[in-house]
């Protein structure tokens, strides 16, 4: 991460999403704040007062009226002097705000910049950063509630404290290795030992949590196989909660994978209905069948509908994926709604797609096999990043504590401490790749 604070040049953007609306806001931030300000309304306003004034172009033309506020450096959410005008919502106003701002000595800012100069000034680590996007973008309440913990550092904070722990612990075997030639005492190993061990059960525990907080940013994948005519899009329909697919009783209709998202309890759900997975001479349908497959190999849940009493078979896509066997149909032959629970990974589930009998079977399976827990309590997000960096933390402390119950060398224990203490940090952006940090932020929309 740099240390080098305000940049020097200023950057522009219309931070409001672009169409019509009651107000549009210009956000600006640099060092030529002072100047657009300036230019645009013939005076620097009062820190953080709301002023009410006329825009006007560098030729004095009058473009819109509204409020202007201003807000200096270092207290502003860049670090930087920022600048936000906040006019009348539609295109063309603001296009024009903008191009007075650019004439004033500003340049339009790249997706993400705002916030990644907030980051580069340390007015937020990368994982506030993060969940600021995360925030914007949450489909759920829930999904939104836990951003907004992440924001405001419930996960960089367990972060540190992981990091303070395992600090703790190098320094004191940092005393051991100027010494290499004495022998680590029973007491001391015992110490070191108490301590990484303290320190897995915490990393695991927060592992679980960041897992809750990968799912609910990111959903899972079902996708639904079966034979024609068993049913499945009566069941991506009744699960989707709205026509989402045809239902018909003419064999292959359904050419193409239709997709449906819904929210079950908290959980984003991405249905994937496939075509029937039968041989076929029609071009259309093989080009659907083959996007099936495709999508069956992403699946995280793969949901195989069947009507018959005999199991159905469980050759269709990758056998490790979690997998529900739906018999369907069970009103015809005036059956109760059942769940057979096979092993961890596989059910059976006899429900009516038709009367929606033992959908709520599916739901909790569904959740079940996600490990998705009731989203009562808010967590924090997380993306897949931090799952990998705290796995990969875990398991260079797992090599360091072998290496200490077998007497290995110290300094291959120090190495692999010092190799998690990394992972931390890459998590916070203390340590973080320029690349990384590009991708980020590249994600990030317009004007934030
Ligand atoms: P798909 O080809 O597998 O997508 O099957 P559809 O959802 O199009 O359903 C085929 C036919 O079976 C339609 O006539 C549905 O109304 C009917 N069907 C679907 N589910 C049920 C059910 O649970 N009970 C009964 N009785 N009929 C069903």
């Amino acid at each position: 991460m740099a240390d080098e604070s305000t940049s020097s040049d200023t950057i522009v953007a219309v931070a409001t999403p672009p169409g019509r609306g009651g107000i549009g806001i210009l956000r600006c931030s640099g060092p030529a704040v002072k100047n657009i300000a300036a230019a645009l309304t013939g005076s620097l306003p009062a820190p953080r007062f709301a002023h009410y004034t006329s825009f006007r172009d560098p030729a004095g033309i009058l473009l819109d009226q509204g409020i202007v506020l201003y807000f200096p450096a270092p207290a502003s959410y860049t670090g930087e002097d920022v600048l936000e005008l906040q006019g009348h919502g539609g295109t063309a106003v603001l296009q024009q705000l903008q191009t007075a701002a650019i004439a004033a000595g500003a340049r339009p800012a790249r997706p993400g910049e705002f916030t990644e100069r907030a980051f580069l000034n340390n007015k937020l680590d990368l994982l506030q950063a993060e969940a600021t996007a995360d925030l914007i973008e949450s489909a759920s309440a829930t999904a939104a509630r836990s951003a907004l913990r992440s924001l405001q550092g419930v996960f960089s904070t367990q972060i540190s404290e992981l990091q303070n722990r395992l600090t703790d612990i190098r320094v004191s075997l940092e005393g051991w290795l100027d010494f290499p030639d004495e022998e680590i005492d029973a007491v001391s190993q015992d110490k070191l030992n108490a301590g990484l061990l303290t320190l897995q059960t915490e990393l695991l525990a927060l592992l679980d949590q960041a897992k809750q907080g990968r799912l609910l940013r990111d959903g899972i994948d079902v996708v639904i196989v079966g034979a024609p005519n068993v049913g499945k899009s009566s069941l991506i329909n009744r699960l989707a909660g709205y026509a989402a697919a045809i239902v018909t009783e003419i064999p292959g209709t359904t050419r193409d994978p239709i997709h449906a998202s819904c929210l079950l309890e908290g959980l984003q759900v991405e249905i994937t209905d496939t075509a029937g997975l039968r041989d076929s001479d029609d071009v259309i349908e093989q080009e659907g069948i083959r996007r099936a497959r495709a999508a069956l190999e992403q699946a995280d849940i793969i949901v195989q509908v069947f009507t018959d009493t005999a199991l159905a078979d469980a050759g269709t896509g990758p056998l490790t994926t979690p997998r529900i066997n739906v018999r369907n149909k069970i009103d015809l032959t005036a059956t109760a709604p059942y769940r057979e629970v096979q092993d961890s990974t596989n059910m059976v589930i006899g429900l009516s797609a038709l009367t929606g009998a033992g959908l709520e079977l599916l739901v909790d399976s569904i959740k079940q096999l996600a490990g998705f827990r009731a989203a009562g309590e808010a967590t924090f997000i997380a993306r897949e990043r931090h799952i990998t960096a705290l796995a990969t933390a875990h398991e260079h402390i797992g090599v360091a504590q072998a290496a200490l119950i077998e007497k290995h060398n110290l300094e291959l224990i120090a190495e692999e401490l010092r190799l998690a203490q990394h992972e931390f940090a890459t998590l916070t952006g203390e340590f973080t790749a320029d690349d990384l940090l590009g991708e980020i932020f590249s994600r990030f929309c317009i004007g934030k």
